[in-house]
């Protein structure tokens, strides 16, 4: 599969023009890479999984869809340890491709551990439109919702680490969060940082470009020498790999502003393709310029 495919592929499957249910792919293969001495990445149909997996059993991060659960099984069974118990389940964000397989990782006695704004939006269901697709994210059941929240910050202690999980607020939703392995030094940024090219800002649900930029520019600072950059979507990533994401955010967001400041409107915007410099590396199907204009646009004005 080239390496395109293999990034567009989880969107597409996401965000396809279907109803939910059939969103949820029937085949899918989950591949499993050492990061660390504890740490791996977990790469199937939808989000990046990443899995501390040790002594004391399996914290993941994210839960990919309900359909990948027994290949993500049968992948972290691979693991050379005694323990795979799965204890505890992040959601980075609502969307369905993060957190789908809640349920049958709940059934089998982990705890799924989100930010508060998580469980309010898994227990009203949504419509989310990205890019020209809508994709219908029903109503969670009770088995498959967070039952641990919080606001701010939590952390486990854990396989000899801490895995600590921040909130930050308006990025790629209102409810993401970033998940640090400290001593694994390994971070998963779920979808604030994908490599797919334009990124989905999902703004009826609190997106906004600026948040996207200052929690990428926070974990840049933070993340220490070295650390594995886990995207939402695509290949593990380094420090220079999210500079790269930074100055594209930034150097859309500027010529937006510029725009504006010429009294712009949207369409003449568009018209004038004023991200023409980005779109042959970040424009894919699902995101092309004249939507990523229309993010920016709606995430400065509010
Ligand atoms: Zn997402």
């Amino acid at each position: 599969m080239s390496k395109l495919l293999k990034f567009v592929m989880p969107f597409a499957l996401c965000c396809a023009p279907v109803s939910a249910q059939d969103a949820r792919p029937e085949n899918t293969s989950v591949t499993f890479t050492k990061l660390s001495k504890s740490v791996y990445l977990l790469e199937g149909t939808g989000g990046n999984i990443a899995a501390s997996i040790g002594p004391d059993g399996v914290v993941l991060v994210d839960s990919d869809y309900a359909a990948a659960n027994s290949q993500v099984m049968a992948a972290l069974a691979k693991a050379d340890v005694a323990s795979t118990t799965i204890r505890y389940v992040f959601n980075t964000h609502y969307h369905l491709d993060h957190s789908d397989g809640n349920a049958p990782f709940a059934r089998i006695g982990a705890t799924v551990i989100a930010h508060e704004n998580v469980r309010s939006r898994h227990i009203k269901g949504a419509a989310v439109k990205v890019g020209p697709f809508l994709q219908a994210i029903p109503p969670y059941s009770p088995t498959a919702l967070p039952t641990l929240t919080f606001n701010k910050s939590i952390s486990l202690h854990f396989n000899a680490d801490e895995i600590r999980a921040e909130h930050y607020s308006a990025t790629h939703t209102d409810g993401d969060i970033v998940v640090s392995f400290r001593e694994a030094k390994v971070v998963h940024m779920g979808d604030i940082f994908v490599r797919y090219g334009f990124p989905f800002i999902d703004v009826p649900a609190g997106g906004t470009i600026d948040g996207m930029i200052s929690t990428c520019e926070q974990v840049l600072a933070y993340a220490p020498e070295g650390a594995f950059i886990i995207p939402g979507h695509g290949e593990v990533a380094e420090a220079k790999d999210l500079k790269e994401y930074i100055d594209m955010l930034k150097g859309t967001r500027a010529a937006v502003l510029r725009a504006q400041q010429q009294h712009m409107s949207l369409e003449q915007m568009q018209r004038a393709r004023i991200l023409s410099r980005w779109e042959k590396r970040y424009s894919n199907q699902y995101i092309n310029a004249d939507t990523f204009i229309e993010y920016i646009v709606a995430s400065v004005a509010r």
